[in-house]
């Protein structure tokens, strides 16, 4: 691969972790909304007894159809409400109507909240917490393979408290140093995790790969010039892989991370 920066999502592209993140979203909607009849329904997080979801659950296959159309933790919340609600969230318009429902103030208390009950859990409980969110198959060994070739960065939405915690866990710890790091303090929309790093690499848009694995999120880049694929193992079905594919922005599979395919990617 070109020498470049490779910057890489961490939901859904390093690690799956839409059970921790059905977990954490549960028990912040029970929190703020006791009297919810769909709380009934949801998981309980209890620390030292934190478990996977039951795959067939039909509340969590819901909410992981509608992972895709969200970006950031509070989205979380506009999913479990259309659960709740019974509304049906088919696409993106349908999705962004029903979250122009709810109220802002709402919104950002769960945020808040979303991010205190992370906190407690991995408090409470950091051994329990840690297997609720497990690397893809091969994909750490892929990334130490490729950074030797580029300098690795992190476009993500989450804490990075709980990202350092990963990296350590995965053995990738020291291969993201410090000033590579983007969390989600640095804005709300992947755009600005990558105009940073545009302004940190003081070079051109073309050296730099965004791997993510929501269309939307690499929709929104667009501007910026970078060179853009969707993690086709990451929260994307079909639906995306589509609209990926209108777009013209490639659709990976795991062993695509090599230096040989990256390099391939216009
Ligand atoms: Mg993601």
């Amino acid at each position: 691969m070109r020498a470049g920066v490779l910057a890489l999502d961490f939901d859904g592209v390093i690690a799956a972790s839409a059970a921790e993140t059905y977990l954490v979203a549960a028990a912040t909607l029970a929190a703020m909304e006791p009297g919810f009849p769909l709380v009934q329904r949801l998981p309980r997080a209890e620390p030292g007894r934190l478990e996977h979801p039951d795959p067939e659950d039909p509340v969590y296959a819901r909410f992981l159809e509608a992972m895709p159309l969200g970006n950031r933790a509070e989205d979380f919340a506009v999913v479990l409400r259309a659960i709740a609600e019974g509304v049906p969230l088919p696409d993106q318009a349908a999705y962004d109507r029903f979250r122009n429902t709810l109220e802002d103030t709402w919104l950002d208390a769960f945020h808040r909240r979303f991010y205190a009950v992370r906190r407690g859990l991995l408090e409470a409980d950091p051994g329990g917490w840690l297997t609720l969110v497990r690397p893809y198959p091969g994909v750490p060994e892929r990334i130490r393979r490729l950074a030797p070739a580029v300098q690795l960065s992190l476009a993500t939405a989450r804490d990075r408290g709980s990202i350092r915690r990963f990296l350590e866990a995965y053995g990738l710890d020291s291969l993201f140093p410090e000033e590579w790091l983007f969390d989600k303090e640095i804005g709300r929309s992947k755009q600005t995790h990558i105009e940073r790093i545009l302004e940190r690499t003081g070079g051109n848009a073309g050296d730099i790969l965004f791997v993510d694995d929501k269309v939307n999120h690499l929709e929104g880049v667009a501007g910026t010039g970078v060179r853009r694929a969707l993690a086709g193992w990451g929260y994307n079905g079909p639906r995306e892989h589509r609209r990926a594919h209108r777009l013209g922005i490639p659709v990976l599979r795991i062993e695509d991370l090599d230096p040989g395919t990256l390099e391939t990617i216009g």
